[in-house]
């Protein structure tokens, strides 16, 4: 067995075909975790900080909006945030998923982010909270180190003993610094508005079915393998129907999976359960399996199916892939 239980074939059909919000504190990961999506799934990152530098460099019509705003000193308008992200979703490389990684921040941005997908009709599949103590947070933060001639960012807490922290991208690269917004102060300061504006989003994902947690106090690695655990929780079967009639399946498949999503979202050991129940293994013996197994290890669960359907649908799969 490999690093993933599951088929990688299918899983990676699944994940890069899937549009996911990234929720968590500043300093919980989620930029690093939207990097991997992208590295190993293919799935676009959207990330609003980006996509303003970029629409102001371009000086599309939202671009200049912002510009005017930010010369201003006033905030970007959640209007205009928006309208770079739709523009941004017009192009193919969106097509089939990505990872928003940055927005919504508040629950106005949320209604809006939710009504401007129906409009173009690609609503969220899956939105993951990276929870992390934010003890942990700010300890991590303050360790971060960068690279001033390539910006690479490095942890004094990743560092080994005896161990000197240096760029590891050239010989020549200069001693790291310390971003001056990377102190205790100013990250507990952003700690708060977190907590007071976006942390209210997880009630809000989780009420409409979207939402799964995951442990993001571990390596990077580590979460990884959590993170997609989490968005492989519901049946790659529910999504077949799209993978054949991309354009009419999609709406359906979609709907079929927030329904039986919903109860289980925020549950994540009842998939391991059903994984038990599934294998046929006594009942004691599942229980305790499905607690010594990390998340991430766990195979993905077909929903809601009886037994009989599932391995069909698994067969389908197989079929498909020959
Ligand atoms: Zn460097």
């Amino acid at each position: 067995m490999g690093v993933f239980a599951f088929d990688p074939g299918d899983a990676g059909r699944y994940l890069s075909a899937m549009r996911i919000v990234l929720l968590g504190a500043p300093g919980s990961g989620k930029g690093t975790q939207a990097q991997r999506l992208v590295e190993r799934f293919g799935l676009p990152q959207i990330s609003t900080g980006d996509l303003l530098r970029s629409a102001v460099a371009r000086g599309t019509p939202y671009g200049l909006q912002a510009k005017a705003a930010m010369d201003a000193g006033q905030l970007v308008s959640d209007a205009v945030v928006l309208g770079i992200i739709r523009d941004r979703l017009a192009e193919s490389d969106t097509l089939r998923g990505y990872v928003l990684d940055g927005f919504p921040r508040n629950q106005a941005q949320a209604r809006a982010l939710a009504a401007m997908l129906r409009e173009i009709g690609k609503p969220l599949d899956a939105v993951v909270l990276i929870e992390v103590p934010y003890k942990e947070i700010v300890k991590r933060i303050a360790g971060r180190r960068s690279c001033p001639k390539c910006a690479a960012v490095y942890n004094i807490h990743d560092v080994g003993p005896g161990e000197a922290l240096r760029c590891r991208n050239g010989n020549d690269h200069p001693p790291l610094v310390q971003r001056p917004d990377d102190n205790e102060a100013t990250v507990t300061k952003r700690l708060e508005v977190y907590e007071k504006s976006t942390r209210p989003l997880v009630d809000l994902y989780a009420k409409q079915g979207l939402l799964r947690r995951i442990d993001g106090d571990a390596p990077t690695d580590t979460v990884t393998q959590r993170l997609m655990g989490a968005l492989l929780q519901p049946a790659p079967a529910s999504k077949a129907a799209s993978r054949s009639g991309r354009k009419t399946g999609r709406k359906s498949a979609a709907k079929r999976k927030t329904a039986s999503k919903r109860k289980s979202a925020a549950k994540p050991k009842s998939a391991a359960k059903r994984k038990g129940a599934a294998k046929r293994k006594p009942a004691a013996k599942r229980k305790t399996a499905a607690k010594r197994k990390p998340v991430a290890k766990r195979k993905p669960v077909t929903r809601g199916k009886p037994v009989a359907k599932r391995k069909k649908a698994v067969a389908k799969r197989k079929t498909r892939r020959r």
